[in-house]
């Protein structure tokens, strides 16, 4: 009977696993870390993300986790708002935050309700075991190993599987580093979460709501050699943000912690899988926070992957407890092979359009004679700005290429 390894239990590995787990596959979960609380997980899902999660079933369990929809995007040049676009933009579901170690732990414990699912959290993956050419399994950092036909490596964009394995990143050029900021929120920003980009002062940031109560969140941009000494950030911030947010500014200053740094790294391997090896979500190809693309499509790639593999190990399975044999191992591959070529395409045209949206805000961060001119005529441009940008959305937040879950 065919064993699957994954790992990394972010959003690509724990999904699969949990699919894998409830169609009979035996799984082993292989996580780092030893709970989910790391120092930052993104949480914006778009409509593609949250109908990805419905495939799956997960409606209900979204439901148990803290989550919050987004009202509205803004975006502000200097002082004034270019325009404003209210959710859920044409889709039937808003954009949405979601506090994504609850979401995990939670689609962990679904999965430890099957059997033939097994969970090592606390322990990171070394090294990979070989035969011939072919990956047989893992070593992990204590030394034990884990022999398995399959191993998927959704360990993320510092992949050490893609490294063991020799399959190459191709990263583009690093543009930004992002200060991550948590503070209070002011009254009632909840009731009216927008997502905001502002850009003032040779500054491009965004602020918004975030799943956790009483959370705003700002992602402010650097270049990556930039220095962060500390600031005094409640002041620089209120001087910034929209007018009837700089009270609340400079009233919270005081509260506003040191930010996390967090680079920015964005890239495609050009090959995602070696013969018993498949590189998934952010290990195969890691994705820029513009727009909240990462995790909506890896939860795509898990469903892709699912597709491929399900009959393939089902089949398997259903050959009585056999030694895997040498047909399932090439049909395994096979798949592998199918997977990357139904996914790559919508992950290269994601990737160009998040470089199209952020080579139009650094256009307008870095030339004050655009931003002045969009600025004084932002009521006669405004609306026929957001129509345009509205439509220009939709890849981004309802998917490029059809992704139906049929296993
Ligand atoms: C600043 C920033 C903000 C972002 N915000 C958003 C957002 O709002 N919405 C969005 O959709 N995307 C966002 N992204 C992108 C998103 O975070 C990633 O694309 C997404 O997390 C990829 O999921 P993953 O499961 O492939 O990898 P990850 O989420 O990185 O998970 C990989 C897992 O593997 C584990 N691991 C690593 N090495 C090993 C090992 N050797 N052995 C075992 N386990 C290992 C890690 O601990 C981790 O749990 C953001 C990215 C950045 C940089």
């Amino acid at each position: 009977m065919p064993r699957v390894a994954i790992a990394g239990a972010g959003p690509t590995g724990a999904t699969l696993a949990l699919m894998l787990a409830q169609r009979g596959i035996p799984v082993t979960l292989i996580e780092a870390a030893r709970d989910f609380q790391r120092q930052f997980r993104g949480e914006g899902l778009m409509p593609s993300g949250l109908d990805a999660l419905h495939q799956m079933g997960l409606d209900a369990l979204l439901e148990t986790v803290p989550h919050r929809p987004l009202s509205a995007w803004e975006f502000w040049l200097s002082d004034r708002r270019l325009f404003r676009a209210d959710e859920p933009l044409g889709a039937d579901r808003p954009c949405t935050l979601v506090s994504q170690p609850p979401l995990l732990a939670a689609l962990v414990q679904a999965a430890q309700a099957q059997p033939g699912f097994e969970w090592m959290p606390g322990t990171a993956i070394k090294d990979l075991l070989w035969n011939d050419q072919r990956v047989t399994g893992v070593l992990l950092s204590d030394g034990r190993t884990v022999e398995t036909d399959l191993v998927i490596g959704a360990d993320g964009r510092a992949s050490a599987l893609r490294q063991r394995a020799g399959l190459t990143l191709e990263t583009q050029p690093k543009s930004i580093d992002v200060l991550w900021f948590k503070l209070p929120a002011p009254t009632g920003y909840a009731a009216d979460n927008r997502f905001c980009t502002v850009v003032k002062g040779g500054r491009i940031f965004s602020l918004f709501h975030g799943a956790e109560p009483d959370k705003l969140h700002l992602a402010w941009a650097v270049a990556p050699e930039e220095p962060t000494e500390q600031k005094d950030w409640g002041n620089t911030f209120a001087a910034l943000v929209p007018p009837d947010l700089a009270e609340h500014f400079r009233r919270v200053g005081e509260a506003i912690t040191a930010p996390m740094r967090l680079s920015v790294m964005v890239g495609r391997c050009d090959r995602w899988h070696h013969p018993g090896l498949l590189l998934l979500g952010d290990a195969a190809h890691p994705m820029s926070p513009v727009r909240a693309q990462g995790i909506n499509l890896a939860l795509r790639d898990a469903i892709v992957a699912a597709n491929h593999l399900v009959p393939v190990l089902q089949r398997a399975n259903d050959s009585t407890g056999e030694a895997t044999t040498e047909a399932t191992r090439k049909a395994i591959d096979r798949a592998l092979e199918r997977i990357q070529v139904e996914r790559e395409p919508e992950i290269i045209q994601a990737q160009q359009l998040q470089a199209h949206e952020a080579s139009r805000g650094e256009m307008l961060r870095r030339f004050s004679w655009l931003r002045q001119g969009l600025s004084t005529a932002s009521p006669l441009v405004g609306p026929l700005v957001q129509q345009v940008w509205t439509q220009q959305q939709q890849p981004l937040r309802q998917g490029i290429t059809s992704v139906r879950l049929e296993v």
